[in-house]
């Protein structure tokens, strides 16, 4: 058996503490400006400069519904344009789109609004998102306050009775969320990456064929056969994660990463997150914090420091040569690997490509990893 799922909450959170004193990586509140705190600033700003552009956004949705509404003199708003007879879904991030799709398969069409390598934490939503929601029949989104900006769009331009479903918030108890490095708690909004575990996307493969069988009842029954197909597939990638994860020595179990993505990732498969370098508003860290952090990585013998391939950062090489920590650079956390069309370019492909080079990095053995399919074909092979 491998391990039983733990309480993100629970589990963590104390080694979680004492690495962010130990390194004093992101101190709350910030030093710099006491009377603030980082996400509540960075919000603040960033949230007054996006309610513009959106408040701009929304004038041209109503002016080119106006502009409908001219054509045929009525005065009625009409509906966008005719719907293809299959289901209209809209998604946000690529990890939760290729989930979807999978529960989807041919049945209905599914639109995802953040483009593959767009940091999803800082994303705007443009005008086609919004003519994207307004045909929608159902929205699904990480939720967790992870998608705010396209929240608000989607909550003013859906149709009537359009679900928007906050997966995150249905498969993670607000006692279960994690609030870390650089997700405080003071700034209000947890750690969104429920995808990086897969008992909780499993959790939300349950809920996805739910809402598409109520939203299209006649093909309920072949999207509960098709989310029951991925859900086995899940669980076989599931027990290799653990198998895996298993044969890294226990002293090695720690991940230091620079984007703060691994909370419920660390639980599930044994490792600790000891820390992220992320600063809370996505910027670098500053020279004195990354000096800070050469220090106390040194004291605390880091093995492997963990960069994303989405979220470059030259410090990470500065303290990796500074502390002879290894750097490992390539992780995807919240983007699929390869490209499209690759059969590694899913949500399964990403989760064995990051557990492959963490396993190996900390001095486990991948090979358990080598039997889980990439593709239904494969699986079916
Ligand atoms: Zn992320």
């Amino acid at each position: 058996m491998y391990p039983v799922r733990q309480t993100p909450h629970s589990v963590g959170r104390t080694a979680e503490l004492r690495m962010a004193a130990a390194l004093q990586l992101h101190p709350y509140p910030d030093p710099h400006c006491p009377n603030t705190r980082p996400m509540s600033r960075f919000l603040t700003q960033t949230m007054e400069t996006i309610r513009c552009r959106l408040l701009c956004l929304l004038a041209v949705c109503c002016l080119g519904l106006v502009g409908c509404t001219a054509a045929d003199g009525t005065g009625q708003l009409q509906q966008p344009p005719a719907i293809p007879d299959r289901l209209q879904v809209v998604t946000t991030v690529a990890p939760l789109a290729d989930i979807i799709g999978n529960v989807i398969g041919d049945l209905a069409n599914l639109q995802a609004l953040v483009p593959p390598g767009v940091n999803s934490h800082t994303y705007e939503p443009t005008p086609s998102d919004a003519r994207h929601l307004a045909a929608a029949d159902l929205i699904f989104i990480n939720g967790l306050q992870l998608e705010a900006l396209i929240l608000d769009l989607a909550e003013a331009n859906v149709a009537e009775g359009v679900p928007i479903v906050a997966l995150g918030d249905r498969v993670l108890d607000r006692s279960d969320w994690v609030f870390d490095f650089s997700f405080p708690e003071s700034g209000g909004a947890p750690n969104p990456h429920i995808w990086l575990n897969p008992e909780l996307v499993m959790a939300c493969v349950e809920v996805i064929a739910e809402e598409l069988g109520r939203a299209d009842p006649a093909q309920a029954e072949a999207y509960a056969a098709n989310a029951e197909t991925y859900l086995n597939r899940l669980r076989q990638l599931d027990e290799a994660l653990a198998e895996a994860s298993a044969t890294v020595p226990e002293s090695q179990r720690q991940l230091l990463t620079y984007h703060d993505s691994w909370a419920y990732f660390g639980p599930r498969y044994g490792f600790t997150v000891t820390g992220a370098i992320q600063p809370a508003d996505m910027a670098e860290p500053s020279a004195r914090e990354v000096a800070d952090l050469i220090r106390q990585v040194r004291e605390a013998n880091v093995p492997v420091i963990f960069g994303a391939a989405e979220f470059p950062s030259p410090v990470l090489e500065a303290i990796a040569r500074e502390t002879g920590a290894r750097l490992e650079a390539s992780l995807a956390d919240d983007v699929l690997p390869g490209e499209p069309g690759d059969p590694e370019h899913s949500y399964i492909g990403m989760m064995l490509y990051n557990t492959r080079i963490i396993v190996a990095a900390l001095g486990g053995d991948v090979q358990a990893l080598d039997s889980v399919p990439l593709t239904q074909n494969q699986a079916n092979g």
